[in-house]
């Protein structure tokens, strides 16, 4: 032990951890994170692993930035908590402001939650409030899409197209449906950047539309880029066509921006690289550099409006969380966004996306890829399943990944991954020359 490691617990027992082996884990090395700083993490140890993922999608200036953590060591000593029902305090609005400066235009009042999942169903229930408050209230049917993820609550469950994150609980929202998944493997199979083929599957809305009727549809919710599902970037001209169907048929349009928000895709949000703006905009992780649970919703001033002015008087909207707009997690977002501007973090991902594009794509001569997807700091590098262990070979790349210095992601057999904002080429290297290593050794 040295004065930088940390004591390994007594007992794994106590901790039930979320979407995890518990059994593997703890029967296994407990590979576990102690320290970070920079673009690294630590085991209790000592042994540093670089950062190849951001966390969860969500460390985007880097590990352990000392204007985040002043921030909040300082608002703890001046406000440690307040209510924001019916009351205010001075920090929760000057966050909400500096999110209203960067959201696009048009998009100026901002809710706030603690996760990426409570803000999916903060944004649902803002779009059955808002058609209901205009006295369209037969607007209740949302529409997701295969493959999408909006979180662990009901309504993002239902929402989002993962079979295996709903089997274990039957009650789901009763109105929903799905558009198609965008990924289409046998046209668009090492595609760099968005794919080229595909935008039609937008069309596919209109079919929903004919068998439900517009006026039961409330909103379409999406990820611009869909990231826990494997990389999948729209096809060129998808959204585009998305926004002209939900415009005709007075439908909204969700984007969930957890993780294309704050500076992931080389802009402040996907919505500004795409080139098209939702009704409505979720977003967390990097919001507070994750150093603060937060999450929150942007939606278009009319929505507000339709919503807040729909009553004469008393509560306009029945929601809202003990935490909505926390001090602590506030004075981290005031000053996480702070650092966005001054280290221009989504110019930098701009910069260097061509070599971190090249760099994924170098890895096709490895063993068993299948496909490998980019698009700003987010690759995801799919590789052929072992016969009958669907995510065995991948999650074997995973901890042999760690085990030799860099953390990746996985999801099934794909491996995703989203350094930090403040990557660099060296950094670069290591992550593919780790990866490159652990998929040849389990080939
Ligand atoms: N929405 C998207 C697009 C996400 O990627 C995630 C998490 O990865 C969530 C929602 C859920 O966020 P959280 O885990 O903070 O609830």
């Amino acid at each position: 032990m040295n004065e930088l490691s940390v004591p390994r617990p007594n007992s794994l027992d106590a901790y039930w951890m979320p979407f995890s082996d518990n059994k593997y884990f703890k029967g296994d090395t407990a590979r576990m994170l102690a320290r970070a700083e920079g673009m690294s993490y630590y085991t209790p140890e000592g042994k540093e692993i670089l950062d190849g993922t951001a966390g969860l999608w969500c460390c985007n200036a880097g590990h352990g930035r000392r204007e985040i953590k002043e921030a909040i060591q300082k608002q703890a000593a001046i406000l440690d908590y307040a209510p924001t029902f019916q009351l205010g305090h001075p920090i929760a609005f000057e966050a909400a402001s500096r999110i209203a400066e960067m959201t696009p235009e048009g998009m100026d009042r901002v809710f706030f939650t603690n996760s990426g999942s409570e803000s999916a169903d903060t944004a649902l229930k803002i779009a059955l409030a808002y058609h209901r408050a205009r006295g369209d209230s037969g607007r209740v049917r949302m529409i997701g899409r295969e493959r999408g993820y909006h979180g662990v609550g009901f309504g993002g469950m239902s929402v989002g197209g993962i079979g295996g994150n709903r089997k274990q609980f039957g009650a789901l929202l009763p109105y929903v449906d799905h558009l198609p998944s965008t990924h289409l493997p046998e046209k668009n199979a090492f595609s760099r950047g968005l794919p080229v083929h595909g935008a039609e599957l937008a069309d596919t809305l209109e079919n929903l539309v004919a068998l439900h009727g517009a006026e039961t549809i409330a909103a379409v919710m999406v990820e611009p880029v869909a990231g826990s599902t494997g990389v999948l970037a729209p096809p060129v001209g998808y959204l585009k066509r998305l926004r002209e169907i939900c415009d005709k048929h007075g439908i909204l349009l969700i984007f969930d921006e957890v993780i294309t928000g704050f500076g992931r895709l080389g802009t402040n949000f996907g919505a500004e690289r795409l080139g098209v703006t939702p009704d409505i905009m979720t977003m967390a992780k990097g919001l507070t550099n994750a150093a603060v649970p937060m999450g929150a919703v942007a939606v278009k001033n009319a929505v507000y409006d339709a919503v807040v002015n729909g009553v004469a008087g008393g509560i306009e909207f029945f929601h809202g969380y003990t935490y909505s707009g926390h001090p602590l997690a506030a004075a981290a977002a005031i000053a996480t966004l702070e650092l966005h501007k001054t280290e221009d973090l989504p110019g930098r991902a701009r910069a260097i996306e061509p070599y971190w594009e090249d760099a994924m794509h170098s890895l096709k001569a490895a063993p068993n890829v299948i496909d490998i997807r980019n698009f700003g700091l987010i690759g995801g590098i799919e590789l052929a399943s072992r016969p009958g262990k669907p995510g065995a070979r991948a999650m074997d790349v995973f901890r042999r990944c760690f085990d030799n210095g860099v953390l990746v992601r996985v999801t099934g057999d794909i491996v995703a991954l989203s350094p930090p904002l403040i990557v660099e080429n060296s950094h670069v290297d290591r992550i593919v020359g780790t990866l490159d290593e652990a998929i040849r050794a389990e080939a």
